[in-house]
């Protein structure tokens, strides 16, 4: 990309809704991937941050009066016409049936690594993959109906991927004003809530995220804040410690941005409470509106 893409007073964001926890882009994951669709997923980041009892929420609880929560940009209230936002699916349901060509390495600056994952799955066997898809056409048409400028790096329209370099260059190519990366984690029984993920400060080969690392934390924190609000879940009781936030320097679709960008987590698809919010419908909506709401509140500072 071009080196004025970097400047954050672009205000571009990469939104990137991939989830890191999960094992879509864990480094441990390459081997520990969902079989489809009812095979066992391993357990990613299962032993990282705290255990046990939840977290208490940093948040509003979902119960408390309107008024004293923190405000909700109303739908339809700003225009953001003139915005872009790109949204990544995390996975692809074909990537199954792909295995030699999404274990093929690929460059993401610090190191090489698979090109893309399968990612997790519920016991019974709702997968990752239609997870992210299914909430990111439920942001899509939220952000649509505000006037944004919407790209998915995928519609489940080809048979594999995007590789996770290949996702990042969509975002930077639609010198996006957020990307969004949508993922939901695969970690042990108890494990449950939201974290939305995001860059590290990274400078090796291709990847340079300092002048995303600032816009993206900002991007993240107005995502956390609305998620909780609009599900009225937690954020993660085993990664963030109960910030709901995680940042890292191992994902690919991170380092080689050049616009800002976050993963979110959506919940443990392997822990059955958490699974039961994944694969409601209604809660997915939720956690749509929630992503939009964040989305909103940042583009519009
Ligand atoms: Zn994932």
């Amino acid at each position: 990309m071009p080196y004025d893409h970097r400047n954050t007073a672009r205000r571009t964001l990469a939104l990137a809704l991939a989830a890191t926890g999960c094992c879509a882009v864990l480094a441990g994951c390459a081997t520990s991937q969902a079989s489809p669709p009812s095979g066992k997923a391993g357990a990613s980041r299962a032993t990282q941050g705290e255990s046990g009892t939840q977290s208490r929420p940093p948040f509003a609880s979902p119960s408390a009066p309107r008024s004293t929560r923190s405000p909700v940009p109303a739908q339809g209230s700003r225009s953001l016409a003139g915005r872009t936002v790109v949204i990544d699916p995390g996975h692809n349901s074909g990537n199954f049936r792909h295995s030699t060509e999404i274990n093929k390495k690929v460059n993401i600056g610090t190191t090489r690594k698979e090109c893309d994952t399968t990612g997790t799955s519920t016991n019974a066997g709702y997968t990752e993959a239609s997870f992210t898809l299914d909430v990111s056409h439920r942001l899509r048409d939220l952000l649509t109906a505000r006037g944004v400028k919407v790209v998915l790096t995928h519609d489940g329209d080809r048979p594999w991927g995007p590789c996770i370099d290949e996702r990042a260059r969509i975002g930077n190519a639609a010198r996006a004003d957020a990307v969004v990366s949508v993922h939901a984690d695969g970690s042990a029984v108890g494990n449950r809530g939201f974290h939305v993920i995001l860059p590290a400060k990274v400078g090796a080969g291709s990847a340079d995220t300092v002048g995303i690392v600032a816009p993206s934390r900002a991007l993240g924190e107005r995502i956390a804040d609305r998620f909780a609000h609009a599900t009225g879940t937690s954020p993660s009781n085993y990664i963030g410690s109960g910030t709901g936030l995680d940042v890292r320097d191992d994902l690919g679709g991170l380092n080689l941005s050049t616009v800002p960008k976050v993963f979110v987590e959506c919940g443990n698809m392997r822990d059955p409470k958490d699974a039961q919010l994944l694969t409601s419908s209604t809660w997915r909506q939720k956690a749509a509106q929630g992503l939009a709401d964040g989305i909103a509140t940042y583009l519009q500072g």
